[in-house]
């Protein structure tokens, strides 16, 4: 249940006293919080959002701020179905129009890392040293845990922070300290004074308490940017300290408005695996800002520069222009993940961030969306646990995946100045969808982009709609037309499923052929109707290719003929179909093949022109459609060999050359398949390059290629045995790089010893291991790694599935 609106927030002063030094496991939160409301309704009820939260009822004043007239609170009720508490009012009533002010006292909760929502505590090692910081995780509704509070996005106000800390200790929050004074009542301890913030929502306030003063600085420009590590990791973040200038100053340029806060700052954060935009304090693992020379891989570069970008773009998507309901949580998410590949792009032009898009967001939740149990980008949500069910791909990379598409067919400047239009409008304030909508309808207009229906018409059909569709195209080879048809896309069609023409799609449509490169827009209905299409100007000897550099979010299939006119392009030059467009064909026929569309043999007949292939995105589409096939096939050993020969003839050639980013990861991504389906030359020199390692540990000359070092160990530790297992195992604990660490880590998990994977196992629920960042990593991988390890990794999270969801208990917000 939702709040009432009678009464509306201003202004929160906040004073929170967290025990971060009580050696007790359940520690507590001293806090003070004095709210100034608006009533816009008479009401004799004062119902806030509180989660395991004591209020002191002694404490209470309630009084009107004109008249000082005070009101007596009568009792405190709970509804802690709805983390609800009620202030009931002894006779007098609140009167509209008029302001109050809410005060009391209250002790909350300083939680275990294992919690690590609302406050908490988290224990870590530095130098040997035990060492403890405290910090908050609000969003999406864990601010109530903290304070008391109208714990909804839309109901925002401005906030006065006081903390109080251990004297040698520090402490950050959204907006910049201007003093400290003892604590009086508790020696040892000091308030810190923030100034006010502008006006926020609940999820964004931010807190953190952190264990001596070890922080780099940037502030040249507009912003104060300080960056805070642990003092033998500082080293290490210089890179992505320069990064964060980077993006937010792009930002700033592309969306014409400035940041409004005085300062930035960015902590990096031991042993978690998640990332939290809050305004003026951004959070990350350790992992998201670190970067040594030589040791970190190309794709954790990008991925760390992505997390940056994303969480940036949130201090304007999110932070300035709020998401009015968490129904809406892709307004929030979907805008950041898009823009985060839009920032990239212009800032590192070399990581071709539009095929990373792609490959990373589009194709990944394609799979996910074809399924009947998938989900409506924007659908009611209520309770707790709903709200954070949302916090998935769809709302993620589906969201900015239709944007991607919006932001093609409207034109990259109308786009832009659409979404500049949209944040003047409303900043400070919230956002449904349709202020977008009507941002970008306005833009066209002013920029005189035609369209055939509204924007919100168009938008609506993919974001109220459940999954995709594919678009299979029909061609009449003598007249030189061809029908185009839709219908919802599922890997395994349910028996009657029934297709209502209201559950269908707005679909912009482009097409190429061997004659016209340049893509010309047309437009299929919402109707299961097969549409006509006469002027495609495509002679019976050519082929067609729909849905040019993926630009739209469905999948596309022709008849037979097509495919075949195609396949024979790719074998002859390939380079004639541009690259995103070589990778969505292998993708959507490997998904139309599994879906029972088209038959395998075509699938992997056009596969084979990957022998001519020489860029990353067609090739990492197609070894993630094998890596399905490849676990498929395990089962059946003669098959199983059959397949992989057949694959292996792909590497006769060089694939690549050449040292960039991209470059490097298409060698991994090969040398990863070329080694497990046993191509022999692969495997010797895994294991040259491995044993070398063994032998000079410690020699600067013998490094193992940052992007190879997963693979090699992955290779040694499956053909050889204990003691490269063992080598691996010392290296991951000598190792105070995340990167190398987890690199590492997964390539162990590659034995097909069962009592060394079944050691691995054990550790990652081991009351030393502390760092509980790589336990996704090392079940994904023993699982997908061999047949024993996925039996064994099964069966362990079927017998630990307790301990598990105890130690894993919150989900990760970015
Ligand atoms: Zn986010």
């Amino acid at each position: 249940m939702r709040l009432s609106r009678n009464l509306i927030p201003r202004h929160y002063t906040l004073r929170l006293l967290p025990h971060v030094l009580d050696e007790s496991e359940h520690a507590i939160v001293d806090g003070f919080v004095q709210i100034d409301v608006r009533c816009t309704k008479n009401t004799r009820q004062i119902v806030l959002n509180a989660d395991d939260v004591r209020v002191n009822l002694e404490s209470i004043k309630v009084y009107d701020r004109a008249s000082r007239e005070r009101f007596s609170v009568e009792n405190i009720t709970q509804d802690v179905d709805n983390q609800f508490v009620i202030l009931h009012l002894r006779r007098k009533t609140l009167i509209k129009g008029a302001n109050y002010v809410i005060a009391m006292n209250f002790i909350s909760q300083l939680n275990s890392q294992e919690k690590s929502r609302g406050f908490y505590r988290l224990k870590y090692t530095e130098a040997g040293q035990p060492s403890v910081m405290a910090l908050t995780q609000m969003e999406p509704v864990d601010a109530r845990k903290v304070f008391p509070c109208f714990d909804e996005p839309n109901m925002k106000a401005d906030f006065t922070i006081i903390v109080g800390r251990p004297a040698n200790m520090i402490s950050v929050s959204n907006m910049p300290l201007y003093k400290s004074s003892p604590v009086e009542e508790k020696p040892g301890y000091e308030w810190d004074f923030f100034h006010r913030s502008f006006s926020m929502s609940t999820y964004l306030v931010s807190i953190a308490i952190l264990d001596g003063p070890s922080w780099l600085s940037l502030s040249d420009g507009n912003v104060k940017l300080r960056l805070w590590a642990r003092p033998s990791l500082l080293n290490q973040t210089r890179y992505f300290l320069k990064v964060a200038r980077k993006m937010l100053d792009f930002y700033q340029n592309y969306l014409a408005l400035d940041f409004p806060l005085p300062k930035q700052d960015l902590i990096a954060v031991p042993n978690i695996d998640t990332a939290m935009e809050n305004w003026g304090l951004m959070i990350f693992g350790e992992q998201f800002l670190t970067y040594e020379n030589g040791i970190t891989s190309s794709d954790k570069i990008e991925f760390n520069t992505l997390a940056m970008a994303h969480e940036t773009a949130h201090q304007w998507f999110g932070n300035l222009v709020t998401l009015d309901w968490w129904a809406e949580l892709w307004l929030n998410e979907g805008l950041a993940t898009f823009l985060s590949y839009v920032a990239v792009d212009q800032v590192f032009p070399e990581y071709k961030m539009e095929e990373k898009f792609v490959l990373n967001e589009m194709q990944r939740v394609m799979q996910d969306d074809a399924s009947l149990t998938s989900h409506p980008i924007s659908q009611p949500v209520n309770q707790p646990d709903e709200i954070i069910s949302v916090f998935d791909a769809i709302s993620y990379k589906k969201g900015a995946s239709i944007l991607r598409m919006l932001n093609e067919f409207l034109g990259h400047k109308t786009f832009k100045q659409g979404l500049t239009r949209y944040l003047k409008k409303l900043e400070y304030g919230n956002a449904v969808q349709d202020d977008l909508w009507a941002a970008f309808t306005q833009q066209a207009v002013i920029n005189k982009v035609k369209l055939p229906y509204d924007i919100k018409f168009i938008m609506q059909t993919w974001t109220h709609n459940v999954g995709y569709p594919v678009v299979t195209i029909a061609r009449n080879y003598s007249t030189r037309t061809a029908t185009a048809a839709q219908s919802r896309f599922l890997v395994y069609p349910g028996k009657n499923l029934s297709q209502d023409e209201n559950d269908l799609w707005v679909i912009p449509l482009t097409f190429i052929t061997p004659l016209s490169k340049e893509t010309k827009l047309r437009w299929l209905p919402p109707s299961s109707r097969a549409e006509n299409m006469t002027d495609l100007n495509v002679d019976a000897d050519q082929w067609l290719i729909s849905n040019v550099n993926r630009s739209g979010f469905y999948r596309v299939n022709y008849d037979e003929r097509n495919w075949n006119l195609i396949w024979a392009q790719l074998l002859h030059d390939p380079k004639q179909i541009p690259t995103i467009s070589r990778a969505e064909l292998v993708d959507d026929a490997f998904h139309l093949a599994r879906a029972d569309l088209l038959p395998y043999r075509t699938a992997l007949n056009l596969a084979n022109y990957l022998r001519k292939e020489t860029e990353y995105l067609p090739w990492r589409s197609a070894f993630d459609v094998f890596q399905y096939i490849d676990a498929m096939l395990t089962r059946m050993p003669s098959t199983y060999e059959a397949f992989k020969v057949m694959r292996l003839c792909y590497f006769e050639n060089e694939i690549t050359d050449g040292d960039d980013s991209t470059t490097l990861r298409l060698l991994s991504e090969a040398t990863k398949w070329a080694c497990r389906w046993d191509q022999k030359d692969c495997v010797e020199m895994a294991l040259v390059v491995y044993r070398e390692w063994m032998a000079r540990p410690n020699d600067p000359e013998v490094l193992v290629p940052a992007d190879l070092k997963r693979v090699i160990t992955c290779t040694a530790v499956r053909h050889l045995n204990w003691t490269e297992w063992q080598f691996a195992w010392t290296k991951f604990q000598e190792s105070n790089i995340q990167t190398e660490k987890s690199d590492l880590l997964n390539g162990m998990a590659c034995t097909t010893n069962t009592s060394l994977l079944s050691t691995m196992l054990d550790w990652t629920l081991s009351s030393s291991n502390q760092e509980n960042i790589y336990f996704h990593g090392v079940i994904k991988s023993i699982a997908s790694e061999s047949l024993v390890g996925r039996d064994l990794a099964f069966n362990f999270l079927k017998s630990h599935w307790g301990a598990l969801k105890q130690r894993f208990v919150s989900d990760a917000i970015f």
